[in-house]
């Protein structure tokens, strides 16, 4: 009774004649939907936003994944319809994520947390392909960047998205040559993790990067990520 979850809300949709669902990831029980009675109401007393974490009290219990919202409290917002640009592409993180509901941990949510809370212009791009790189290793689809995918050689030249990493000059097939920088930064990006941050966050990360990555990761889990076409349409 009266269980205290905290949880970030990753999409509101319309329940029942005056209800609202929210679908959340939480702390530590996985995703979770739930129920905000009377919400649809304008003189509703609970408001919720997407982008915010709030606590919610719910009668938790194992085998559920439904409950209804007893009260709430909003804990932090990342929510800011200023920045349409960053907002935009908190979406598509946010897609990711939902997406990715069956392969639930306590590090996904931390990890989307500290994604979404350091976000600013200058990191938008390392921190969402570092966000990438993670669910790419969750689902066990992350890039071989030790050398070619087919021969091995450290001299590599290009990514192939369908071989699944390097290649070298050899083995180069259809695919362009790329430029080492561009390279670099995704061997480094897949070597890293969270923990590292401090030590790559003044490495400079742009659109064409993080595009890298989403292409490898829609070839590999054969995931459409709808939010990113947008974002592709609206600021490339
Ligand atoms: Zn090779």
């Amino acid at each position: 009774m009266n269980d205290r979850v905290k949880a970030l809300v990753l999409s509101i949709n319309d329940y029942r004649e005056n209800d609202l669902i929210l679908q959340t990831i939480s702390e530590d029980k996985s995703f979770l939907s739930l129920i905000a009675k009377g919400a649809k109401k304008l003189s509703g007393k609970q408001h919720f936003s997407c982008l915010c974490v709030y606590e919610f009290i719910i009668d938790y219990k194992d085998n559920k994944n439904i409950y209804t919202i007893h009260n709430s409290k909003l804990i932090s917002s990342f929510y800011d319809d200023k920045d349409l640009k960053m907002l935009s592409l908190k979406n598509v993180l946010i897609e990711l994520t939902l997406k990715s509901k069956e392969l639930y941990e306590t590090e996904m949510y931390r990890n989307i947390i500290t994604c979404l809370s350091g976000l600013d212009n200058g990191n938008m791009y390392l921190l969402s392909s570092l966000y990438l790189s993670y669910l790419l290793k969750l689902y066990g689809i992350n890039p071989n960047v030790d050398g070619c995918v087919v021969c091995g050689n450290s001299k590599v030249v290009s990514i192939s998205k369908r071989l699944g990493g390097f290649l070298c000059a050899d083995h180069l097939g259809e695919e362009e040559p790329m430029e080492v920088e561009r390279l670099k930064k995704f061997r480094l990006i897949n070597k890293a993790d969270f923990d590292k941050l401090p030590l790559i966050k003044d490495v400079e990360f742009d659109l064409q990067d993080f595009d890298l990555l989403m292409e490898f990761f829609k070839e590999n889990s054969d995931i459409n990520i709808r939010s990113q076409k947008l974002y592709k349409e609206l600021f490339d």
